[in-house]
């Protein structure tokens, strides 16, 4: 069939590129295989087609974000996640100790200050650490349509060296924006980051934000459709950290990127999108995925700003 012929060709065109480097501050991902290389595509109407590593697994790291962020505003309300954390891409990097000025919110919740905060909402107001990490990782099942679980190995590496996250929850709880202890919130968020997917689990997942909340294989209502605009709306401002204004011209698809080299794109009433290729350029976004979105989006009109 011409589409996974076509998704093979492109994977081919670009994998002689082996620039960039696989992310090392967590240590255990840089245990991860760098030539690991796929693509995944889910259609609104149910359909996935993929190529190459379409079965590798690896942590969602990221790209928990703008999921956890739509279980956060279905499970808290919009008045108090946005109480909470901004909308303002903050054209920082991801991992930026910074917070809005007046307000003292984290600026949007796809950098770490945010997603911390974010994490934090998760189920009820005052629940444990077990409780939030049970709702992502429930949520991300559903979204994923199978049984997702965590790479313990992965998560373990980043708590080991989780200084600069410890630090951003510390800030976080010194101005009130989280009201449990700052270790619990980040072992939370770790754990989050540690759900491991494949580049189909994220096309479908992403076609479920595409598709207004509704999953497109089961025909289950996962979120509101105010829920699902909302999360594309900030992943089309925020999703690809410091690089968010070069993406949103060149690519124009909403996007969030992870560190284990994932990235999700979903194209609204369209499709949803996985890429996996652990090697990262500058600003932490996987070189061959940014590729891979660019020469799709020209192929196949899917820039979001062209009127045709
Ligand atoms: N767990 C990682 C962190 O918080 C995620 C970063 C990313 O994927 O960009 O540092």
């Amino acid at each position: 069939s011409p589409v996974p012929d076509y998704l093979q060709e492109v994977l081919d065109g670009l994998v002689d590129d082996r620039s960039g480097a696989v992310a090392d501050y967590i240590p255990d991902l840089a245990n991860a295989n760098p030539d690991v290389f796929g693509v995944a595509v889910t259609t609104v109407d149910g359909r996935t087609h993929s190529a190459g590593d379409d079965e590798v697994e690896f942590s969602i790291q990221s790209i928990s974000k703008p999921f956890a962020y739509a279980a956060a505003l279905t499970d808290r309300g919009f008045d108090a996640v946005l109480g909470t954390v901004g909308v303002e891409p903050s054209g920082e990097a991801f991992n930026e100790l910074s917070l809005e000025g007046d307000s003292r919110r984290p600026k949007n919740p796809m950098i770490n200050a945010g997603a911390i905060a974010t994490h934090y909402l998760l189920s009820r107001s005052g629940a444990s650490v077990t409780e939030r990490v049970d709702r992502a990782l429930e949520f991300f099942s559903e979204l994923a349509d199978r049984t997702l679980s965590i790479d313990e190995s992965v998560c373990r590496s980043e708590l080991e060296t989780a200084d600069r996250n410890l630090s951003i929850a510390h800030m976080l709880r010194n101005y009130g924006v989280i009201d449990s202890p700052a270790h619990d919130v980040v072992e939370g968020y770790t754990r989050q980051c540690s759900i491991k997917v494949t580049v189909r689990d994220l096309a479908v997942m992403g076609a479920t934000l595409a598709n207004a909340g509704v999953h497109p294989v089961t025909g289950r209502r996962v979120v509101a459709t105010e829920v699902a605009r909302q999360t594309l709306a900030v992943m089309t401002g925020c999703g690809m950290y410091d690089a968010a204004g070069h993406w949103l011209t060149t690519v124009g698809i909403p996007a969030k990127s992870g560190v284990a080299g994932g990235l999700l794109g979903s194209l609204p009433g369209q499709l949803g999108i996985g890429v996996v290729s652990p090697r990262l350029d500058v600003h932490g976004n996987s070189v061959r995925g940014v590729r891979m979105f660019q020469r799709m989006s020209a192929d196949m009109g899917m820039h979001l700003m062209d009127a045709e």
